[in-house]
């Protein structure tokens, strides 16, 4: 004889000192096992991971939540099949990750939050609001930062332009429960760093020639000061700005996002 849930609450208290983050967590998921107390196992996994997700919005900027402390309320269950046969189904490997909805355009993660979940383009698209062509379609991962420990956000990631549906996953909780699924994410997210590097290497190799060019603009402009190179600089927005010490400046620049890598 078998159980699925039908509705557990439990409150969930982040340990960090002085946080008053101590929210009531409804879990509705379709939850099967051999008793009650399999169910819950795998419920308050799930209140976990929605607490991690509340505790991000409201207080990710000063802390993350610290090792949650997730006591049940209440639970009800329903009984399945009374026939000593009836197959024990552990918790179905269904995506139970935490999913939100986000209009076009709407924040997803922002930069500096700390990083505690990765994040699946469910339905609709993402991209980076600074570089848009750097974009997550369908079944794609971004948030690659979650895999490491205490790492923050690396870049503002904004809902398409059809909006988007993420799941968030915590890839630590989600090794334990679906080891596969934390694999492709595993995966995927390190798939992003690599796309993320391959792009600043192009940008990188891209300043790298814009420097040559005003180098070469300005020995042309020493010796006959001829109106073309300016109509030039004006075409190139962000050659004004850098006109003082362009090509220190520049430089200085190019290393910087060399030595990141
Ligand atoms: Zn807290």
């Amino acid at each position: 004889m078998s159980y699925r849930l039908k509705e557990a609450v439990f409150k969930v208290r982040c340990r960090e000192p002085g946080c008053p983050f101590f929210p009531e967590i409804v879990v509705k998921e379709n939850i099967m096992g051999a008793t009650e107390a399999d169910i819950d196992s795998e419920a308050v996994k799930i209140a976990r991971n929605m607490a991690y997700i509340k505790h991000d919005a409201l207080y990710g900027r000063t802390h993350a939540l610290a090792s949650p402390e997730a006591t049940k309320v209440t639970g009800s269950y329903v009984q399945l099949g009374t026939g000593p046969a009836a197959p024990v189904v552990a918790a179905a490997p269904v995506s139970t990750a935490p999913t939100r909805t986000y209009k076009p355009g709407e924040a997803i993660i922002r930069k500096g939050e700390s990083a505690v979940t990765v994040c699946e383009v469910v339905r609709g698209s993402a991209h980076n609001e600074k570089i848009p062509e750097m974009a997550y379609k369908t079944g794609s991962t971004f948030g690659a930062a979650a895999i490491f420990r205490h790492k923050n956000r690396l870049a503002d990631i904004v809902a398409g332009p059809e909006g988007a549906t993420i799941a968030f996953y915590n890839l630590r909780d989600l090794s334990r429960t679906n080891p596969a699924k934390a694999r492709e994410l595993y995966d995927e997210a390190m798939e992003d760093i690599f796309h993320v590097v391959e792009h600043l290497e192009d940008y990188s190799e891209t300043l790298e020639r814009q420097v040559k060019k005003l180098q070469a603009a300005q020995a042309v402009r020493k010796p006959t000061p001829k109106p073309a190179p300016k109509a030039k600089a004006r075409a190139k927005p962000k050659k004004p700005a850098a006109k003082k010490k362009p090509v220190a400046k520049k430089k200085i620049a190019v290393k910087k996002k060399t030595k990141k890598r």
